[in-house]
């Protein structure tokens, strides 16, 4: 697979003005040589450790397993990011890339937030390493989602409200660009998902690929064999990178990305980039984007706000064209059952992005052989969508 200056077959690159090409090399320096730099890699896996909680736990979901395997004997297995500090994988890169920034002599960290979970991991490592922190979020998002911007205020960072567009995610990711471009001296941006233009969308994935690495490690232990199937949901993408990474070489290994389907397919009100969307540009690089006929992006949606965006990192788009790993999409209602289903079956309750990638399991199941192995990234704690799930359901939480 190519990787040549941050392209994945014909998707990636670097689509932005030519005043951050500069800030995109000295990011892209930096991170090659702090990656083989072994102090560098001795307190990114001290802070993994005694701040994020890893490695993360692997479940057996025996229970889950009997409910959905039709029978065959399958054991899936949870890869449990729900458990790390602040409940998702987003911590995983935050912190890298904050330790990094420190390395880079950089005081400052913006980023850009739609529903507020990538602020808040973002808040909690500006906290923890003493930087000053402005995270970029689209007023209408700030409205919708004002428990998190309270968590982000609480962790001393500030929000800012931006009003332009559609006051949304993209209008959000605009301004954090331009705000890089003036202030690059001092400040660092931390993109949250394997997005943006090179070297975010291989840096993140390499961040998260942590998750592979030691399910896979663990799975050997526990099966004395590889996987058959790796599934993980997929937004912008990072928890399926960082749990696919480890298996790409592994071609007996199978690869299941899961989409938000929204309402349905056929109402247009869905978040299924990879299954719907065209090649396009967003958020600075090439990969499949949801676009009408015009090329204009098209908003996404879903039930789960963390899924809920028109575009998809590039690498999975060369994963999809390539046929390496194959991508499926869940409506919102198929997405609660499985948070009820995994919720009563396990005692967990997940995040509804992760419920989706449950809800595929007993599609994925019919194609699989008897005694199959599968691991699933569990990318989240559920906490944060009760009273949206409470909604959806017709009941007062
Ligand atoms: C943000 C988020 C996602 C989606 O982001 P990816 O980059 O696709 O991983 C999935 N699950 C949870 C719990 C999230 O917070």
């Amino acid at each position: 697979m190519s990787e040549q200056a941050g392209h994945f077959g014909p998707f990636g690159g670097r689509y932005v003005a030519e005043t951050l090409i500069p800030a995109l090399d000295e990011l892209d320096a930096a991170w090659r040589a702090a990656q083989v730099d072994p102090e560098f890699v001795a307190e990114l896996d001290g802070l993994l450790t005694n701040y994020v909680n890893r490695p993360s736990r692997l479940t057996l979901a025996d229970q889950l397993s009997r409910a959905v395997d039709g029978g065959k004997g399958i054991r899936i297995y949870l890869k449990r990011e729900d458990l790390n500090h602040t409940g998702a994988h987003k911590i995983n890169n935050c912190i890298g890339q904050a330790l990094l920034a420190r390395r880079m002599g950089k005081r400052r960290i913006i980023a850009e937030t739609g529903a507020g979970q990538h602020g808040v991991a973002t808040a909690t490592v500006a906290a923890k390493f003493g930087f000053e922190c402005e995270v970029y979020m689209g007023a209408e998002d700030i409205e919708r989602q004002k428990l998190n911007v309270f968590r982000m205020r609480l962790l001393g960072a500030k929000v800012c409200s931006v009003e332009s567009g559609t006051r949304t995610l993209k209008d959000a990711m605009n301004e954090a660009l331009r705000d890089w471009v003036t202030h690059v001296r001092d400040t660092h941006y931390i993109i949250g998902s394997v997005a943006g233009p090179h070297p975010y969308p291989t840096m993140v994935r390499d961040l998260q690929a942590v998750i592979g690495k030691e399910a896979r490690a663990q799975l050997l232990e526990r099966e004395g064999r590889l996987p058959d199937a790796a599934v993980a949901c997929v937004g912008g993408g990072s928890n399926a990178m960082g749990l696919f990474h480890a298996f790409v070489p592994d071609a007996a290994v199978q690869l299941h990305g899961v989409e938000a389907a929204g309402e349905g397919i056929a109402t247009g009100r869905h978040a299924a980039t990879l299954s719907e969307g065209r090649i396009g540009v967003l958020h600075g690089s090439k990969s499949f984007v949801l676009t009408d006929d015009d090329g204009q992006i098209l908003p996404a949606h879903s039930i789960s706000a963390g899924l809920d965006y028109p575009g998809v990192g590039p690498e999975h788009s060369w994963l999809k064209q390539s046929g390496r790993a194959t991508y499926a999409a869940i409506t919102d209602k198929e997405a609660l059952g499985a948070l009820q289903l995994l919720a009563r079956t396990e005692g967990i309750l997940c995040a509804l992005e992760t419920a989706h990638a449950i809800a595929y399991l007993p599609r994925l199941c019919e194609t699989l052989r008897p005694e199959a192995v599968v691991v699933v990234a569990l990318s989240g704690r559920g906490d944060k969508d009760m009273s949206t799930v409470a909604q959806a359901l017709g009941v007062e939480s």
